[in-house]
């Protein structure tokens, strides 16, 4: 049975402020869960940690997952407060511009690698110290459909989201022999601010026409949602997925079949 599946489990959820993260947070603290929320957005971080304080206490760290002091301070943090780490959803992460190659500044492409690639390693770094150290553990790397194919607009994501793929297979194989697995979940058309935020760069003028159009597209006829996400992913963080790790699940209404 899903109730009670994270008694007595410590969870991190970066990206937690928001969207699947925020999701996955409620979903794992609903099943049991002592869960860390991290965001570098303070204000957002306060108001979901004071939400989801309902159904149990949150502890809530500021943190930017693309810089190595502050990923060390909440990993430090869920240790002083919980002495372990049994689940850790590395999923914070930002959608940059939408421009072919050629028009892209070394800035545009730093931005998101940093964010995506970069905080998915630094977390993955510092949580797999942790968990080898336990000899336990699961992790989900939060990827994308946008980490199995290409775009032609959307260089510096697509790059990144394959590399969270790569990472996700070394760190599987590397965390195994401690009893630790580690997935990519990949995300199709989900119905967050980032998706919507895209449909203005998609359709500055119809942003609403540009979701309609996409939805559309879509065999399952329409975006999913952040808790249907959070279905998937705490599901692979508990010990009901025992012998998954390494893969990538796609979770898209059956766009990429
Ligand atoms: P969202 O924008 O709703 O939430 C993302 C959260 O991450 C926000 O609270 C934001 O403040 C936080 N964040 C951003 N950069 C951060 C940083 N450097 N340090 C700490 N926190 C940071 O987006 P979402 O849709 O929930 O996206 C979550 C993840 O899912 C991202 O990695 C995204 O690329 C991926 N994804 C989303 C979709 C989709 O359709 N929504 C599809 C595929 C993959």
């Amino acid at each position: 049975m899903a109730e009670g599946r994270f008694d007595g489990r410590v969870a991190v959820v970066t990206g937690g402020a928001a969207g699947f993260g925020k999701a996955v947070a409620r979903r794992l603290l609903a099943d049991g869960a002592e869960v860390v929320l991290v965001d570098r957005d303070a204000e957002a971080l306060a108001a979901t940690a004071a939400e989801l304080t309902g159904v149990r206490p949150v502890r809530a760290v500021r943190a930017d997952v693309s810089q190595e002091a502050d990923v060390a301070g909440y990993v430090a943090e869920a240790l002083d407060a919980h002495g372990r780490i049994d689940a850790f959803f590395n999923n914070a992460g930002i959608e940059g511009r939408m421009a072919p190659i050629t028009e892209l500044s070394i800035d545009d492409f730093d931005r998101v690698v940093a964010v995506n690639l970069r905080g998915v390693f630094l977390g993955l770094r510092d949580v797999l110290r942790v968990m080898k150290a336990q000899g336990s553990g699961a992790i989900v790397n939060t990827a994308s459909m946008a980490g199995i194919r290409g775009s032609a607009t959307f260089s510096p994501y697509v790059a990144s989201k394959h590399g969270v793929i790569g990472l996700t297979r070394c760190a599987a194989l590397e965390g195994a022999p401690f009893g630790i697995r580690v997935n990519t979940i990949a995300p199709g058309h989900i119905d967050t601010r980032m998706a919507r935020d895209l449909t203005v760069q998609v359709d500055p003028d119809d942003p609403q026409g540009a979701y309609e159009r996409a939805a559309a597209r879509v065999p399952l006829g329409r975006y999913g949602t952040a808790e249907e996400v959070a279905n998937l992913a705490a599901w692979l963080l508990s010990d009901e997925a025992s012998y998954v790790s390494g893969a990538t699940h796609l979770i898209d209404g059956a766009l990429n079949a």
